[in-house]
């Protein structure tokens, strides 16, 4: 051991044993390096906890009841049909507990110590948990994100996605304010379990940033659902009432002045996510944080200061687990293997969890043609061969963008309940540069929705040439 290592208690101290800091609190405790990680409320962070995880669970739950109906069509009859929702709530927490020992277990399997409690920086080489200060070489901020809520009256009787996953009851009428990933995918899982959805947006169509095809593809589906989509529409305030929550509307149909309301059980504000960078101390030891509270980095995730590093949401590079995990990675080979790697954050592929989703990996349409003025474009909408029988009206849309010179695919994007499972193949593709023409030679699996991807032929016309 050197001098200098001995006038430290760690090597790293992470603060946040979410997706990025476990990853990397894990690996960097492989290479030897003697880790802390400070946690405040649960391992594992949002995704575990609050997100990813119980969201898909909710969405498997929410998906049975189509299933159902679907299931006559095919000869079955099902019986009467019952939802449970404090046992969906039961199984789920159990379920969380599970994996919070899961990660327990792997952070302290790896070696490193686990201190439950908030973190606080108090100069660059120091951070104080439960009242003790311990010296660190390095310090790795992975502290994620927040909900985010309105500065309206009453919003104190509404609720953010940390407490959607807690409800004692479940709501039969619920308002769901944003057009982001949380609010399209919690739209979907309340309607399915049977509530009477409205959701709100404040422009002309949600998902902002996604592909025009699929922005209107799942309004048009959702819409036929049942969901009560109501577009360029805000909240201006929140009255409590005796058999509910009445909320005033401004824009859409009506203004408040006009007095359009809507009374439901809950209103879940899906606004974004901040970083969760206050009172954590980083003025102390000079780290910089932007004007939304995150904490730029270089491409290896290092701060301002030099022994300072931060990963996943609270650096607001790109908000997923995935893209965590690899910075976390990638900072832990970094820095503790001498062995430098930047996370790649291009072709990164998502998927929405709506109903039906949205997978997605590169460039938009809009965005292709911004960088490349000519782009050709596939597109099929379709309806599942499934739905021939269930007799149910759903759309997928399979859609390739082609930048026409190199012939190489620049994104794909593809609304369908199977669009995330179908959505992983198809980005290794695209990392890998695929064209078109391999598109065109590679053999379909049929039958499939996914065979769309490879079959289609014909492009759609360009919207100039449309235009004339
Ligand atoms: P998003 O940033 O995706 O969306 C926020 C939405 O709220 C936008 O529609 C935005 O509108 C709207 N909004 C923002 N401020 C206001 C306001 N003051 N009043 C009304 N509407 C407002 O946030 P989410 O909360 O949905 O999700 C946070 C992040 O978590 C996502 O960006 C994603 O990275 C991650 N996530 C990923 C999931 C997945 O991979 N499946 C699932 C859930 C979350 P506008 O577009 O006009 O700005």
């Amino acid at each position: 051991m050197t001098q200098d290592s001995q006038s430290y208690d760690y090597d790293l101290f992470v603060i946040g044993g979410g997706s990025g800091g476990t990853r990397a609190s894990r690996i960097a405790a492989g290479f030897g390096a003697r880790v802390a990680v400070a946690e405040d409320m649960y391992l594992g962070g949002t995704c575990v906890n609050v997100g990813c995880i119980p969201k898909k669970l909710f969405v498997y739950a929410s998906h049975f009841a189509e299933d159902f109906e679907d299931a006559a069509g095919f000869g079955w009859t099902v019986g009467a049909r019952q939802f449970d929702w404090s046992r969906l709530i039961e199984n789920k927490d159990a379920e969380i507990l599970r994996l919070n020992g899961i990660y327990d277990r792997l952070i302290r399997g790896a070696g490193a110590d686990i201190f439950d409690g908030r973190a606080k920086i108090l100069d660059r080489h120091t951070v104080e948990v439960n009242g003790t200060a311990y010296r660190a070489r390095y310090i790795l901020v992975a502290v994620g994100g927040w909900p985010q809520m309105p500065e309206i009256e009453g919003v104190e009787h509404a609720i953010s996605s940390n407490e959607v996953f807690y409800l004692n009851e479940f709501p039969r009428r619920i308002l769901i304010v944003g057009g982001g990933f949380i609010a399209v995918e919690f739209a979907g899982v309340f309607n399915g379990l049977g509530a009477k959805v409205t959701q709100l947006y404040r422009g002309p169509l949600f998902l902002r940033g996604f592909d025009d095809d699929m922005r209107a593809g799942l309004a048009e589906e959702m819409g036929r659902k049942g969901v009560d989509l109501r577009f360029n529409t805000v909240v201006s305030r929140i009255e409590k009432t005796g058999s509910g929550l009445r909320v005033h509307l401004t824009g859409g149909a009506g203004d408040d002045t006009g007095g359009e309301s809507v009374e439901v059980d809950q209103v879940l504000f899906a606004i974004g996510r901040r970083p969760r960078t206050q009172d954590l101390g980083l003025e102390s030891a000079g780290v910089k944080v932007d004007q939304n509270g995150a904490i730029p980095v270089d491409e290896f995730s290092r701060t301002n200061v030099d022994n300072i590093y931060a990963v996943g949401d609270v650096t607001d590079r790109i908000n997923l687990t995935p893209v965590a995990i690899r910075e976390g990675h990638c900072f832990a080979e970094t820095v503790f293997n001498n062995n430098p790697i930047r996370p790649n954050h291009e072709n990164v592929p998502s998927a929405v969890f709506s109903q039906p989703a949205i997978g997605t990996c590169g460039l938009t349409e809009a965005e292709a043609r911004e960088r490349f003025g000519e782009v050709d474009i596939y597109r099929s909408s379709f309806r599942a061969l499934k739905h021939t029988l269930s007799g149910r009206g759903e759309k997928s849309v399979m859609k390739l963008v082609v930048e026409p010179k190199s012939d190489r695919v620049v994104g794909c994007h593809i609304l369908s309940p199977e669009a995330a499972e179908i959505m992983q193949g198809i980005a290794i593709a695209i990392k890998c540069g695929a064209k078109k023409a391999d598109f065109d030679a590679t053999v379909g699996i049929h039958p499939t929705s996914a065979e769309e991807l490879v079959t289609m032929r014909q492009k759609i016309e360009a919207p100039a040439a449309a235009a004339r």
